[in-house]
């Protein structure tokens, strides 16, 4: 098999997976309950809290925990409204975001919210101009992804952010593309909110987490008991949160700090929110994949289309149309030849919708539905790129000439 769906999710690392064992089976202790078992399970809820927020400079209270980055998403926008609904009801995204993003405002506007969706270019980046003239004095938040994850086109999220700052309006990022992939700092990117999710960097599926900056003032969506400080009801996931320390732990260097040297470093310093070096080494194998299949894909397979932009864009994501076919027939093909791929569109009640996200674009229709997402992880090899290639290609022409 050759596993190309690392945007969809990733294997569970070994060393995440041993992590978590012992959660299961000796420290099984509910993380709010007082005697010693559930202390080990509390302490263990409380490093990972402080390993994640030295990863992005923020502050260990700043990081809750959730069941991934549909919820992140879903408690970040609608929190806001709830909380600074007196102060306005007017919201900013864009119109590449996830459907965890999209279908939640779309949510929001039957609450009275008005919603702008800005456009985006054809690599997919957001226009700040647009952006600085969509702002209102009833503007409350602005929520746009970090990275997209169908095109992994990187937005300018420290140039939104800035903005954001300057007019005082809470600034979201849906980073669940880009955590564990890239460094983030919270604090130069003027970033309020932060979704991230485990399973996108070899942790754990179901546990993620919401960075809330202590500016925003928002409360819990899930009602219950007063875990998380009252913001996030439910028993912990204890072996979930301890497998997704695990999985930043692989990625990121400031964890190699102490407890301790992360509460005494100044604000500045903490955020040491590089990646470690062999992450580093790779994410530029990822690139070099990546830009090696698009540089063949591109020579050889006629009318190919790259999707998203050329260099500001995940190191592990391809993204291709190809006029002439239905996506989802060469994902099958791929599929009967043992390579996981992804299509540019959704099957929604047995008619295929063509992604949103390739229409914001510019692509028409037809070429949405012709798209292919390519997304690459540690463990592929130039020469899977070499069998994908050939295969795309027989594919591509075989149903091309199957059309004439
Ligand atoms: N946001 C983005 C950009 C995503 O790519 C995904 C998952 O694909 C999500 C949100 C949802 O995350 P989860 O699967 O953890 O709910």
């Amino acid at each position: 098999m050759i596993y190309l769906d690392h945007a969809a999710t990733t294997k569970t690392a070994p060393e995440v997976v041993e992590s978590m064992l012992p959660y299961f089976t000796e420290c099984y202790g509910n993380a709010g309950s007082i005697y010693k078992l559930g202390n080990e399970s509390r302490m263990a809820v409380i490093r990972a809290k402080e390993t994640i927020a030295g990863t992005l400079g923020a502050e260990a209270n700043e990081i809750y925990f959730t069941s991934g980055g549909t919820e992140s998403d879903n408690w970040a926008l609608k929190a806001v409204y709830e909380a600074y609904r007196d102060k306005g009801r007017h919201i900013i995204t864009s119109k590449v975001e996830h459907h965890a993003v999209l279908h939640t405002c779309e949510y929001l506007e039957k609450q009275g919210v008005e919603v702008t969706y800005l456009d985006v270019d054809g690599d997919g980046l957001v226009d700040v101009e647009q952006l600085k003239r969509a702002i209102r004095p009833d503007t409350i938040l602005i929520s746009i992804m970090y990275a997209n994850n169908e095109i992994g086109t990187l937005q300018p999220v420290k140039e939104i952010g800035e903005i954001a700052a300057n007019h005082g309006i809470l600034f979201h990022t849906d980073a669940v593309q880009a955590y564990g992939q890239l460094p983030i700092d919270v604090a130069a990117c003027h970033i309020d909110l932060l979704s991230a999710s485990g399973h996108k960097f070899n942790g754990p599926k179901g546990v993620g987490f919401l960075y809330i900056s202590k500016k925003a003032k928002i409360r819990s969506f899930m009602h219950g008991g007063q875990q998380e400080r009252g913001r996030r009801a439910g028993t912990e996931n204890v072996p979930g949160i301890v497998g997704l320390e695990a999985a930043v732990k692989r990625v990121y260097c400031s964890v190699e700090d102490s407890f301790d040297e992360i509460k005494r470093k100044t604000q500045e310093e903490k955020c040491s929110c590089s990646l470690i070096a062999k992450r580093e080494k790779e994410i530029e194998h990822e690139r070099m994949l990546r830009d090696y299949l698009i540089s063949r894909i591109e020579q050889e397979i006629p009318g190919a289309m790259l999707n998203g932009h050329r260099t500001k864009r995940l190191p592990g994501n391809v993204n291709f149309s190809f006029p002439g076919v239905e996506g989802e027939s060469v994902l099958i093909m791929l599929d009967m030849q043992g390579i996981c791929a992804s299509s540019g569109s959704a099957c929604t009640s047995g008619s295929i919708d063509p992604s949103h996200v390739l229409l914001a674009i510019g692509r028409s229709p037809e070429e949405a539905r012709s798209a292919i997402r390519l997304t690459l992880g540690v463990e592929n090899t130039k020469e899977e790129m070499d069998i994908v290639v050939g295969e795309l290609a027989r594919i591509v022409g075989k149903i091309r000439e199957s059309r004439l």
